[in-house]
């Protein structure tokens, strides 16, 4: 019934019938698995979704597994990793800060005997023996579609399209901004749209984010459309929109499904997000993973990406992502991975 209430979209709608669910921190306990992760600022994921289906994952398996967190601090990244390599870690996976410092640590985990994988972020040139994420292309071009349909519903004219783009060291945010320039180049092409400012956000700061697009703002008031890479960078840029009294006609796309992306999506402020299921994601991480600690050959990473700089294949899994609107909030909450009522405790 819960979500029966949800798809009508109604924030009225929000009641008081399950428990939220807040995730768990990692164990700090040395064990055979290390996983280092990014911080904990530039998405709600890090700080609790990733951590909670991974050790849920390596728990069920019955595997030790130590997960911390760099907090955005490439030197911190390299002492945790430090500490897991001379700690004995079999398998060695990192969602890199950026492709330079991950590659320092990949590079120091092989010439250790540790297997490696990248987590979500694919480290250039560091030769990863596996790779693990979604179809980050396919994430933006659900990211550009998501905006061609929200600009069409609001029957705007030519409208002025802003782009909020991920990290510049992330090889993800290359890849989302593939995607979605993929559907709007076109549309910009053909004078459907017009290519207004376009920025990458150092660090998917969400802070920076919120300046940045202040400026844009500033500076060209006929924006009628943000192209924003992820649900942070998203809210960065409905709180401006806000101030200016803007919100809920300038349509504002994301990614994570976050909390505070599906509130702002109930609340009529943000278009779309691209909901990523964390869980199968940890899932097919710490297969591979529990495989190689157990000593036996991953079966499971079946695909492969070709590192655009080495031109090297990595064996990879890699998933599929799905757009979210008004009207599939409702998906995630069945897929489990938010409950009704961490949508509804929103502080409207
Ligand atoms: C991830 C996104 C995340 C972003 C910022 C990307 O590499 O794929 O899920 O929003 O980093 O942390």
């Amino acid at each position: 019934a819960a979500v029966g209430l949800l798809a009508t979209g109604s924030i009225a709608a929000c009641g008081d019938d399950s428990s939220s669910d807040t995730g768990s921190t990692s164990s700090s306990a040395k064990g055979k698995v290390g996983v280092i992760l990014p911080d904990t600022k530039s998405s709600q994921r890090w700080g609790t979704d990733d951590p909670k289906f991974l050790k849920a994952a390596f728990d069920a398996a019955g595997i030790s597994v130590d997960i911390q967190n760099a907090q955005g601090d490439k030197t911190q990244f390299q002492t945790i990793a430090d500490g897991m390599i001379s700690s004995g870690v079999k398998v060695l996976m990192i969602v890199n800060l950026d492709s330079g410092t991950g590659k320092a640590v990949l590079d120091k985990a092989k010439a250790a005997g540790i297997a490696t994988i990248d987590y979500d972020r694919l480290t250039l040139n560091g030769a990863a023996d596996y790779y693990v994420s979604f179809d980050n292309v396919k994430v933006g071009e659900l990211q550009g579609q998501g905006l061609v349909d929200c600009l069409t519903a609001n029957k705007a004219v030519k409208p002025v399209v802003a782009e909020l783009n991920g990290s510049p060291t992330d090889n993800n945010a290359t890849l989302f901004a593939q995607g979605y320039n993929s559907v709007l180049d076109p549309k910009y092409a053909d004078g459907t749209f017009v290519k207004g400012p376009n920025q990458d956000v150092p660090d998917w700061d969400n802070t920076q984010a919120g300046t940045i697009f202040e400026q844009m703002l500033t500076s060209n008031k006929a924006i009628k459309g943000v192209l924003a890479a992820n649900d942070g960078l998203g809210n960065a840029a409905i709180t401006v929109l806000k101030k200016n009294k803007l919100n809920g006609q300038v349509p504002v796309t994301g990614q994570d499904a976050t909390v505070q992306g599906l509130q702002n999506i109930l609340a009529g402020d943000q278009c779309m997000t691209v909901y990523k299921a964390i869980k199968k994601e940890a899932d097919a991480a710490a297969e591979l993973a529990i495989a190689i600690a157990s000593g036996q050959k991953p079966t499971t990473a079946t695909g492969s990406i070709t590192d655009p700089e080495s031109k090297k294949d990595v064996p990879s899994v890699l998933l599929t992502p799905q757009s979210i609107t008004k009207d599939s909030v409702k998906d995630v909450i069945a897929d489990g991975f938010v409950t009704k009522d961490a949508i509804c405790t929103a502080d409207f």
